[in-house]
Parts: C-alpha cells; structure tokens; sequence
C-alpha cells in the first residue's frame, strides 16, 4: 500500500481527462455520455470496455478491470502507484516533491518549458510597442485583445537571434532549444538561427495545454504565407488539432465538433462564440487528428473554404471521418469564401442561420459534387457515381436513411430506385464485408442486467441520499453479502460534505484500499441507474423478511436441538422468552 499527497492526486485527476490517456492506447468511440472500447486488458472482439469521463473512471464489463486515471496506468504500463503518480503528474504539470521520470519524460518536459518560455517571449514582444504593427494587423482582421491573450497570439520579430539568446540567457540549455525545432543550424557558419522571424504566432496547444508547437504567419504577402515547427519528438502536425485546447469543453457539451482549415478560421468563430471548432494545422486531415476528435464527439461539420481546394478537401476528409465512424455533415460556403470572410460580412446570427440551412449529410455532398462535375449524365456516368458512393450507402445502418439516399440519386439522376437498389447489391456482393461492422460498439450487448439486486441498491444509495437514508434507518448499513459492499456503505457514511465531494473522497479511498475496480463497476451503474422508491420499498421488505425467515429458522432448530436433548426446563424458558423476540423482529415495521 503506496500512501500519497490526496491534494496531489487530486489535482492531477482535476487536470487530466481519463479519456485522452485512454485513448493513447484504446481505440474509444463515445456513445452518449460513455467511450467505448476494445478492452485493452482481455481479448475481445467486442467492445465492453468502457469510460466515463465524468466521473474520470473506466469499467471493463467483461474481465472487470476498472477504477480511476492512476488504475488505468498503473495496469496499462505495469507501474506501482507512486510510478504511476510521476507519470501523470508530469502530464498534468503537476509538481511532485521529488520526481525520477525516464530521460524521454524529461526531455520532453524540457522542451515543452522551452516553447512556454518562447509563447510567452512572443506574446510579450507583440504586447510591446515594439508588437505595434501586429496589433494593428490584427486589429484590422477584427481579432480582439482578449483573443490575443486567450489565445496567446505572440510576434516573433525580425531579428535573427532574439529568441535564441532569450531561451539561453533564461538559463534553457542549447540542447533543448535546438530540439523544439526553434532554432535552426546556418551549415555555413556553424551557427543557429530563429526559425520564426517577422511573423505573427499561433502557439499550438495539445488538448491538456501544453504547448507543442507553433504557426507563424507573415503579415504581408510574402511566401511561404504559414511555416510551422518541423516535425519533432514532440510535435507532429499529424496528431494535433489548432483549437482543440481551447474548443474541447464546447465540442463535448454540443457533442458536435465543426472541423476548418485555418487558423484564422478557428480563432475568429470561436471568437464569435462558435466555441466548438477546430482546425487541422495546414495538412490535409489526417486519421490521427480524426482519432483525436473521436475522443469528444460522434459528429463532425465539415466547413471548409468555398473554393475548389476546399471542396476537394473536403471530399478526402469525408472519407478520413467516416473511416472512424463520425458522422460527418458539410456545409459548402459560397464559392472562393471562406469561414472567416463569411462570418465577417454576414454577422452571427446570419452566419448561423446559413449553416443551418445548408447542411448536408456527407452522402448528399457527395451526390451534388459527383454530379456537379460531369458534363453529362450518361449511363455510364450514372454507374459510375453509384459505384462511388456504395461504400457510403452500404455503410447506413438504417433501411430508412438507406432508402432516402437511393431515392435522392434516383431523382438525381432521374433512374428508377429499383436499379439502383440491384446495382448496389451488386456492389455489396462483389465487396468482402466490410470491417467496420465488426468493430460496431454494440453497447446493448453489455447486459445491465447482469448487476444484482444487491448492487443495485447500493448504487442507489450512493446516487441518492434520500434512498440511504430510507435504508439505513431500515436495514443499517451490513445488510449487503459482499464484504467490500458493506465496506463502501460505512465508509460513505462517515464521510462529510456534499454528495459529490464525498463521492471523490469514497473514490481515493477505494483506490487506497485496492478497491478501484469494485466500486468503478458501482459508478458506472451509478450513472444509469434510477432506482423508483416503490423499488427501494420492495427491497427493503424483502430484506427484512428474509432476516425474519432466517431467525425462524434458528427458532426451529433450537427447538428441536432441546426437544432431541430431552432438555425440558431450557425449552420452557425459552418458549417463554419467544415472545419478546418476536416482538423485537417486528421492529422493521413489518
Ligand atoms: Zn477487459
């Protein structure tokens, strides 16, 4: 038993979300307010593994690992507690009194402070007189000056060492500097200068905070117009999304994720109080960054430039979406605008209104540009553009949302249903079944039922005060078969404070004990659960009647045992006493 800093803990569950350490390792999917998995700890083919990042806990349905962040990782990666502890603390940019992180750890901690200390350098140059023409620049784009901050929009200016000496006079040592891509080697003269000169700057924040990288945009129009930190240990554009940091909240509560291009983009809608958008950083959109949005949302809209480039990007990040089962929808800007421009000349309201006047699911953005870019429609084009959204159609689940696709393209195209239906049957025949309806999150087949009534009862207890104290004052607190059950019920009890805080109390406690699984197959009843009062009613009769069975049951035998023994005088005495026993068995108000 490793003892610890609860604060500590406790803090660093505060900053970390179970569901992006999770989802280092486990492919998760989230289903309403859970995350879905293949377990990592059993073999499966089906998904029991699961998260709740409300309460930060995971659950395994079917080999019963569970409990909370540090549980996860100390199983995950084979560490005691106090390892496990260092891990996340240095995640979480939590201090710990003495930490011994493996020489990578460190390293990337260290290159991390570096780019903290550059964000803040060019933040604090661009806040300057000397930041002057930037804020005029930004000014001019309308970016206000809490935006700035918010987003820590810095100027790297146009000297060629500024930032070097800076890191290295702040006590950073070159080799750090040299591999957070900041700084680059002159071959000729053996020397390092700054990569960002002259540009404004977009630090880029992983989704805890933590700054990886950055974009550096020039304020004219030289080329190239964006250039960003190389790829490094840290940081790789391929998995990281601009905006996530600060959207991630907003993209949960609307379970809805609206995907751009830009920087600009980003920071000008989320600026407008479209919280919930993000922008892949300059690449095409990757799986990674799909992967990531997972973590948050089921739904992706797709707002990409008006322009040719736009739509043709948007084509490929359709299919890079559906590919992580997203539910993908577009909404095409008019021609050569783009988000930013739109959101600028129509306002909010307007810009809104247009989004929800022209969303298309991904399927009918498919239908209208195939068709948009053919001259004619042939036959042969007709099975053509069929043939291309076969995957899409087959993939529906519903016959419904089946049907109405068919339709739309049999109007399109102006084709009989039927022969398209057979042409796609055709298609379905010709194509392996796909892999993805293997890897379906069949949440239903997680039988609830599975829990007993004893567990049951007690989550409802957990879950409401009003039911435990019906049963305290009924059944007390050990009338649970499971040890560690009627362990919880007592501990709960004597804890103080509000429900939540006593229930995040109960959680380390449990963990402390070697109880983290136990009571995080509880929590996650807890969540779905509601338990009627007639219920709780039922329950505590059956209880009681039960205990009342039980000492006839003794009565009987003792009867017995004197009668066998031939012990007279005993059996009359206690005949006599039967009276107030049975008296006491009917305090329960039976
Ligand atoms: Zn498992």
């Amino acid at each position: 038993m490793t003892t610890y800093d609860n604060r500590v803990s406790q803090e660093i569950a505060d900053r970390l979300d179970i569901v992006d350490i999770v989802a280092e390792t486990v492919k998760l999917t989230r289903k309403g307010n859970r995350y879905w998995g293949l377990c990592p700890f059993h073999a499966e083919k089906t998904p029991s593994f699961s998260v709740t990042p409300e309460r930060n806990m995971f659950y395994c349905f079917g080999c019963h690992a569970g409990g909370d962040i540090f549980s996860f990782v100390m199983k995950r990666d084979g560490l005691d507690f106090k390892e496990a502890l260092e891990m996340l603390a240095a995640r979480a940019g939590v201090k710990l009194v003495s930490t011994s992180g493996s020489r990578d750890q460190e390293q990337r901690k260290k290159v991390i402070e570096v780019n903290r200390a550059a964000a803040e350098f060019y933040h604090q140059i661009l806040l300057s007189r000397q930041g002057g023409v930037v804020q005029k620049y930004l000014e001019n784009r309308g970016i206000k000056q809490e935006t700035i901050l918010a987003y820590k929009l810095g100027y790297a200016p146009e000297q060629w060492n500024r930032l070097e000496e800076y890191l290295l006079k702040k006590g950073f040592s070159q080799e750090y500097v040299k591999l957070s891509g900041l700084i680059k080697r002159n071959e000729n003269r053996n020397s390092y200068y700054d990569l960002f000169r002259n540009r404004l700057m977009f630090p880029i924040f992983q989704y805890n905070g933590d700054i990886l990288g950055f974009g550096g945009r020039v304020l004219d129009d030289t080329l190239p117009k964006y250039i960003n930190t190389p790829e490094t240990e840290l940081y790789s554009k391929r998995q990281v999304l601009y905006g996530l940091y600060q959207a991630r909240q907003a993209i949960r509560s609307n379970n809805e994720a609206v995907l751009l291009e830009g920087y600009m983009d980003c920071i000008k809608l989320q600026q407008a109080g479209i919280s919930n958008c993000v922008a892949s950083l300059g690449t095409a959109l990757t799986p990674e960054q799909a992967r990531l949005l997972c973590r948050y949302t089921e739904n992706v809209l797709i707002l990409y430039d008006g322009d040719e480039a736009g739509q043709r990007e948007t084509l490929r990040a359709i299919d890079v979406l559906a590919e992580e089962a997203l539910k993908v929808q577009v909404v095409t800007l008019p021609a050569g605008k783009d988000p930013d421009d739109f959101l600028e000349i129509n306002g909010k309201e307007e810009f809104l209104q247009y989004i929800q006047n022209n969303k298309l699911s991904h399927i009918e953005f498919k239908i209208n540009r195939y068709l948009k870019e053919e001259k004619t429609i042939n036959l042969e084009v007709k099975v053509k553009i069929i043939n291309a959204l076969k995957k899409d159609i087959n993939n529906l689940k519903s016959p419904i949302e089946k049907d109405y696709y068919v339709k739309v393209l049999a109007q399109k195209m102006l084709m009989e249903p039927n022969l398209i239906y057979r042409e796609l049957q055709l298609a379905n025949k010709r194509q392996n079944p796909t892999d993805r309806n293997k890897t379906q999150i069949s949440r239903d087949n997680i039988q609830y039922g599975n829990y007993s009534k004893d567990e049951k009862i007690l989550a409802a207890m957990l879950k409401d005060e009003k039911t435990f104290a019906v049963i305290k004052d009924n059944l007390g607190l050990n009338f649970l078969a499971r040890s560690e059950y009627k362990n919880i019920l007592n501990i709960f009890d004597q804890l103080k404070g509000n429900q939540e805080e006593r229930l995040v109390k109960l959680g380390e406690i449990m963990q402390q004990e070697g109880m983290a699984a136990v009571y995080a197959r509880i929590v996650f009843l807890m969540e779905e659960i509601n338990v009627e009062e007639a219920e709780v009613n039922e329950f505590i009769c059956r209880v009681q009647a039960l205990k009342i069975e039980a000492r006839w049951q003794k009565i009987y035998q003792h009867i017995n045992f004197l009668k066998v023994e031939g012990d007279f005088e005993n059996l009359l005495k206690f005949v006599l006493n039967l009276d107030s026993f049975l008296n006491e068995t009917r305090e329960g108000g039976i």
